[in-house]
């Protein structure tokens, strides 16, 4: 069976290594970026001490809502993808959030994920805790805190100064407070599925092959099954890549628009680039991600020097709003960056989102073309207020002693519109082809991410996530794509 993944970033790496393990598939991963084996990668990039975005970088601007304002968000153009780039925060986000996709799709409640999350990690810290893993893939690590730079150890002590509770693991079920962040990482040093999960499999099989500098443009069907991958490089030379399946891994902004630019899609926007629609989905609606919003101050203190981590704490917490429990998460940054930079920035992240007012477009149908985003970032009321209640909590702390001694806020914390006005993505987009059930108008794909009317068709991305996790999505994009690559195996003939 011969089967061509779109994509080769991080869920695309982990389906890729997974589906090479059965001998009865031959794999062909197709990704835009380039490939660095172990060991070569460039240092901004192998070191986790901060996100990426000048360089490997898609460099792609969204609508922040309402607002002509554009705002950058990143998305790796690497193999590996995002998980290259990113924080290499690794959280799992909060049971009773995972519990709620039961709202749209059945059988992927909490505990249908705990095996995955226990299979992918090998946890230094936690690893012999029943809900954790000791020996999978990707190594979690955390900051010892006598390792911590000093503002994050005044975050610390000011943090549970103004009553938070102190946090040994923010991956215990349900853990809320101040503590060590869990970091995908060894040694300073990224610890991802390019690494651990594509470059084993390349190394060990012959079934797998990796194509890099190829630009996905559209998905070729015969009637409602997918037939071919159609790819173009930069010289704009064109191929054609015959497939028995088609996996979509090219992530929330870039998955939606492939197909868009093959005819699957709602009827109004394809119309509007003269795209002959092929199969009526909701394709690009509903996205969800987590709205940042900083708060920055000056600081008198030094700043950690590149490279060395911008983050080594973590502060969760909850507040109420319309008589519900939401959560929000805290992290205080500095550091100088190659270019000799300084900053402190501490930002407040709604972290159980609900908002789903954002939307992938197309900006046209050239496949070298960015996607038109639409975030819709606090146009919820009910996350607006989150955010709001959150940064109240956020400046409680930093007039909490020994932070308090060493900050000075900056001017437009005085006014919390203008703070608002600010937001930006923590990174996490999710749902612009979403899973759901069979009766579902608003569903993309089924629960084992087979797109819907389409045979040979699959997506195993964040785009399909139900709902966005109460945390940052990597290691959930990372279990998710374990899950779904385990199931598709169980459908190849032997
Ligand atoms: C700057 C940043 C910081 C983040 N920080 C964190 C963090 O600290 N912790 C955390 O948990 N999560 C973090 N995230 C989120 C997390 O990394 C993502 O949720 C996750 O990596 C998404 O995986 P994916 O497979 O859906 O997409 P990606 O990993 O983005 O993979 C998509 C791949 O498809 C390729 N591609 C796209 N379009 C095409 C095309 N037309 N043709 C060919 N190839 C194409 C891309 O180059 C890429 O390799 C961050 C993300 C970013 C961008």
């Amino acid at each position: 069976m011969r089967i061509v993944i779109c994509g080769g970033g991080t869920a695309g790496c982990v389906v890729a290594a997974r589906l090479s393990e059965e001998p009865g598939c031959e794999v062909i991963l197709l990704e835009r970026g380039p490939h660095y084996p172990p060991g070569a990668w460039p240092s901004e990039l192998s070191h986790a001490f901060r996100i990426i975005k000048e360089t490997h970088d898609w460099q792609w601007f969204a609508r922040a809502g309402a607002s002509p304002r554009l705002v950058h968000v990143p998305r790796g153009r690497v193999v590996g993808g995002s998980s290259v780039t990113n924080g290499a925060i690794a959280l799992r986000g909060h049971p009773e959030h995972y519990d709620e996709w039961d709202e749209w799709i059945d059988g992927w409640g909490w505990e249908s994920w705990l095996p995955w999350f226990r299979r992918l990690e090998a946890d230094r810290d936690h690893g012999s805790q029943p809900y954790h893993g000791a020996d999978g893939p990707i190594t979690i690590s955390r900051w010892p805190r006598d390792t911590w730079f000093e503002l994050q150890e005044r975050f610390a002590q000011a943090a549970q100064a103004a009553g938070h509770s102190w946090v040994d693991d923010h991956n215990a079920p349900g853990a809320l407070g101040i503590g060590p962040v869990p970091l995908n990482m060894v040694d300073g040093v990224r610890q991802t599925p390019a690494d651990h999960y594509l470059a084993p499999a390349l190394a060990n099989r012959d079934n797998i092959s990796l194509i890099t500098g190829l630009t996905v443009d559209r998905i070729e069907m015969d009637g409602d099954r997918a037939v071919a991958v159609h790819t173009i490089d930069e010289s704009g030379a064109t191929a054609r890549h015959g497939a028995d399946a088609v996996v979509m891994a090219l992530g929330t902004y870039a998955t939606p628009a492939a197909l868009l630019r093959s005819g699957i899609g709602p009827e109004d926007e394809l119309s509007r680039h003269a795209i002959t629609q092929r199969i009526n989905l909701p394709v690009g609606l509903g996205m969800q991600d987590h709205p940042k919003i900083s708060y920055r101050f000056d600081i008198g203190l030094p700043v950690p020097e590149w490279p060395n981590p911008w983050f080594q704490c973590l502060l969760t917490g909850e507040v109420e709003v319309a008589g519900e429990r939401r959560v929000y998460q805290v992290m205080p940054y500095s550091g100088q960056n190659e270019a000799g930079q300084r900053f402190t920035d501490i930002n407040v992240q709604v972290s159980d989102a609900r908002s789903r007012r954002g939307r992938v477009r197309l900006g046209s149908p050239d496949p070298f073309g960015q996607p038109a985003l639409e975030m819709g970032w606090l146009e919820d009321d009910g996350d607006r207020a989150v955010a709001v209640a959150a940064g109240e909590k956020l400046m409680t702390v930093s007039r909490t002693a020994p932070l308090a001694d060493v900050l000075s806020p900056w001017a437009n914390i005085a006014d919390p519109d203008q703070v608002l006005r600010t937001v930006e993505t923590f990174h996490h987009p999710v749902g612009t082809c979403r899973m759901g059930r069979a009766d579902d108008p608003g569903a993309v794909t089924d629960g084992d991410g087979r797109v819907r009317d389409c045979d040979g068709l699959w997506i195993m991305d964040a785009s399909i996530m139900a709902r966005v996790p109460s945390a940052n999505t990597h290691l959930a994009v990372i279990a998710m794509a374990e899950r779904l690559a385990d199931g598709f195996r169980s459908t190849v003939p032997s």
